[in-house]
């Protein structure tokens, strides 16, 4: 995906659309032993409930934790203002096998 190394876009700060520097930060991949992976497995609808759910044994780790590697990686791009210089975070990751900046 190749990106715009410059952007203009809204400041909260200085509250009007400003030139913003684009720099792409390296996105930490979700550990799947932490508690939060078992969170992201019930939103994506799995091991949801209390106890087993009927079930007479715990499935297997990789059927409902985050295993396995994907192709892609969302990317995690950072909006430096070039007036109060301050950084903001975009919104939502767009998935990129790489980033290049023109
Ligand atoms: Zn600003």
């Amino acid at each position: 995906m190749k990106l715009p190394k410059i952007k203009k876009r809204y400041c909260p700060y200085c509250k009007k659309h400003t030139e913003h520097k684009v720099t792409q930060n390296k996105r930490k991949a979700a550990s799947p032993l932490t508690y939060g992976s078992k969170i992201r497995a019930k939103r994506r609808g799995k091991a949801r409930g209390y106890g087993n759910l009927g079930r007479y044994s715990k499935p297997a780790v990789t059927k409902f934790k985050m295993t396995g590697k994907k192709q892609s990686k969302k990317t995690d791009l950072r909006y430096e203002c070039k007036e109060c210089k301050k950084t903001h975070m975009q919104k939502k990751g767009i998935r990129a096998k790489r980033v290049e900046f023109k």
